[in-house]
């Protein structure tokens, strides 16, 4: 199928396509993943989530096709909610910061496809930058490293993942253009005085990223397939709803159960 932004997020795109976030929604839980591939589940959209896309769409130039098709961001009387009142206070922010705007002053929502391990894979880029660099928009609640269960302390980048979705962006852009592009975070904070700041994710950090994409993405294809079952993580949502005790939970399993 050819992709574009009205079928992009769509169930047969999910189906034919793998993408950072499905890759990512698989390596937490293959089976609540998986459901989401069927069509049987779907995360609800968050709130810190529509604040991300509400700045997505304000430099697309398409906030007036948001706000029509979110009717949910504003309050009874019409005004709009805190979280999105700040969400303009932000885009005010960056958008008089000239570097800033450089870097975000690219092609917006540009669409690739490739294979990775002979496997689909989709992107969409938020400001592409032709034979220059891709950047990628992000608006967090600040820069301070993040606990990660297993892993540490990470910065933003690494705990949110942002260093394999630059990973795979750049494979698939180079599999379409033959030219390895850097990768920015143009990111945004949501703190009472928004920071924000242009990030450069390491040549070598994109490296082993994909790397780690490449070593799991044909176990999810076979589970998407259904050649493989997929393993329950036993605690999100999906798993709760479909649960089933066996047997106790032990000492060592308790310990590690945001794994
Ligand atoms: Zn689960």
């Amino acid at each position: 199928m050819n992709l574009n932004s009205g079928n992009y997020y769509g169930r047969e795109a999910s189906r034919e396509y793998m993408s950072v976030s499905q890759f990512k929604a698989f390596s937490k839980c293959e089976f609540a993943a998986l459901e989401e591939v069927n069509g049987n589940y779907s995360r609800a959209e968050s709130t810190a989530l529509l604040v991300g896309s509400y700045v997505d769409a304000y430099f697309e130039g398409t906030l007036d096709l948001f706000v029509a098709q979110h009717p949910e961001i504003r309050k009874r009387d019409g005004s709009l909610k805190a979280d999105f009142v700040q969400a303009e206070s932000i885009i005010e922010r960056i958008s008089s910061d000239p570097m800033f705007m450089d870097y975000m002053n690219g092609e917006k929502q540009v669409i690739f496809t490739g294979e990775i391990e002979e496997i689909p894979v989709k992107c969409k880029i938020d400001a592409f930058h032709a034979g220059r660099m891709i950047v990628d928009l992000k608006v967090m609640r600040d820069f301070k490293p993040i606990y990660v269960p297993g892993e540490g302390r990470l910065n933003f980048i690494e705990a949110w993942k942002y260093d394999l979705q630059g990973a795979v962006y750049q494979e698939i852009v180079f599999q379409n253009t033959g030219k390895r592009l850097p990768f920015f975070i143009a990111a945004a904070t949501k703190e009472v005085s928004t920071d924000f700041g242009i990030f450069e994710v390491p040549q070598e950090v994109l490296d082993v990223q994909l790397d780690l994409f490449k070593a799991d993405v044909r176990r999810y294809q076979f589970i998407k397939d259904g050649i493989i079952e997929p393993e329950r993580c036993g605690h999100c949502e999906v798993c709760r709803q479909t649960k089933k005790l066996e047997k106790p939970t032990t000492w060592e399993e308790l310990n590690a159960y945001e794994l």
